[in-house]
């Protein structure tokens, strides 16, 4: 987190004009001031003039998804990704600290003991693939028999809590255990070599999308990179550091760091725009941080692409076989808004013969995923899923791209909920069935 000073010099580059109300998702959902990206500005710097953070403030901190589209609209340049980092840390600290109150409503804005379990529970499972794997087996005897569909129906599970009830709505299909398969350490490059990278694997992606995993290995070596898949890989922080857990992020990041040091390799590249986006921040994240980690976090965040943004670098070098397909593109918020993605994937996407792009109305807004927060506040990602899951629908492609697991899972339900047959891959499995010459999804 920035220091108070540096927090103040971001916060006063806002001069209020609104002109970012109309992109933030929270505000088109609520018309509330203090549900913009000024209202929580505004928030933000009564704090640091020494107002206590209210319950309120807190509840209007929490409902942001952290999508940044205000970044993008803002004429202003306000880095209002500092300051949602800032509030987030102070949210936690304030919210989950000290005893937690039995009421569901708590005055003392503290969160109720449910809310507590729940987020423990995510923050000790999605982070850590091995214990996402151990709930792999019953997902998917529960999907076998059809009692995921038959609990995600009732309102037991949410009256439980409405986070549990949210993770079995959300719940990806299984994976065949040919697909579970850990990556080779590494992938040779295919012909003349170009470059030799490291590949983050993920959490979500790792456990639930192996086979977007084994298709960016293979477009990575069929456009000649010797791809480095170091074993043992752990989250990169992403999940804590959107959330305002910075202790467990720092600790995340120096282990991502320390392992891709190792594996000696000239970018490291990610298929999942989260992840990216929070391994970009590791330079600002360790900034000041001493024993040499500070250099090392921001050499590490120079090294991190994005896969599209990669190949775009690297020039194609695989002939592309045709994919005759009409594809809407989904633009992730931690792409488009957090990395200024946009353009990389599309030309990518366009250079496949046959494919025919299409854009989606509404492109920049958010689809409600945003990390965790469809599990955490599921009505608000639930409405923002069903806008999304209409916009997809209406461009009338049967295929969506999209290069996050959140976005995936959060967009393929909310159209499976419409009855809306419309496959959803990511980029790497495109470029991977034309560069193959195989179907898509085979
Ligand atoms: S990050 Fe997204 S939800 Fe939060 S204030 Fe900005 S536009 Fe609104
Ligand atoms: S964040 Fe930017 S767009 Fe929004 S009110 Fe402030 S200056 Fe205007």
């Amino acid at each position: 987190m920035q220091d108070e000073n540096t927090l103040r010099e971001v916060a006063k580059d806002c001069v209020h004009c609104g002109f970012c109300l109309p992109a933030c998702p929270t505000y088109q959902l609520w018309a509330e001031e203090m549900d913009s990206p000024r209202g929580r500005i505004y928030l933000v710097n009564q704090i640091l003039d020494g107002a206590e953070l209210s319950s309120a403030a807190a509840e209007h901190f929490d409902r942001c998804l952290g999508c940044m589209a205000c970044m993008t609209a803002c004429p202003s340049g306000v880095q209002y990704d500092q300051l949602i980092e800032a509030a987030r840390v102070w949210t936690e600290e304030a919210r989950s600290s000290g005893p937690a109150p039995a009421a569901e409503e708590p005055a003392d804005g503290k969160r109720p003991v449910r809310d507590r379990i729940a987020r423990a529970a995510i923050f000790s499972l999605f982070p850590y693939p091995r214990r996402l794997r151990a709930m792999t087996a019953p997902l998917r005897l529960a999907q076998r028999t059809g009692l995921d569909r038959r609990l995600a129906r009732s309102d037991l599970p949410s009256r439980v809590s409405p986070v549990l009830g949210a993770a079995l709505r959300l719940a990806p299909p299984g994976v065949s255990a040919a697909e579970a398969r850990p990556l080779p350490r590494r992938v040779p490059a295919l012909g003349t070599r170009r470059a030799v990278v490291g590949m983050l694997t993920g959490c979500v992606q790792s456990v639930f999308f192996p086979r977007v995993n084994a298709a960016t290995a293979r477009v990575l070596a069929a456009e000649g990179c010797d791809v480095i898949i170091p074993r043992g890989q752990g989250c990169c922080g992403a999940l804590s550091l959107h959330s305002g857990r910075e202790a467990e992020a720092i600790a995340f990041a120096r282990r991502t760091i320390a392992m891709f040091e190792q594996a000696g390799v000239d970018a490291v590249v990610v298929n999942s725009a989260g992840c990216g986006s929070a391994m970009k921040e590791y330079e600002r994240l360790l900034r000041g941080s001493d024993g040499g980690w500070a250099e090392r976090a921001a050499e590490m965040s120079g090294k991190v692409r994005d896969l599209a943004e990669f190949l775009a670098e690297l020039g194609p070098a695989a002939p592309r076989h045709p994919l005759p397909v009409t594809a809407a593109y989904h633009d992730a918020c931690h792409l488009a808004h957090a990395q200024r993605i946009t353009r990389q994937p599309r030309d990518l996407l366009r250079a496949i013969p046959g494919l025919t792009l299409v854009e989606v109305p509404d492109a920049g807004t958010c689809c409600g995923s945003a990390g965790v927060y469809n599990l955490l506040q599921p009505a608000a990602a639930g409405e923002l899923g069903a806008r999304k899951a209409e916009s997809v629908q209406s461009t009338g492609a049967p295929l969506l791209i999209s290069a996050n697991p959140g976005c995936s899972l959060q967009i393929a339900f909310a159209l499976a909920e419409r009855g809306q047959d419309i496959a959803v891959a990511h980029t790497a499995e495109v470029l991977d069935a034309s560069i193959r010459g195989r179907p898509l999804l085979d």
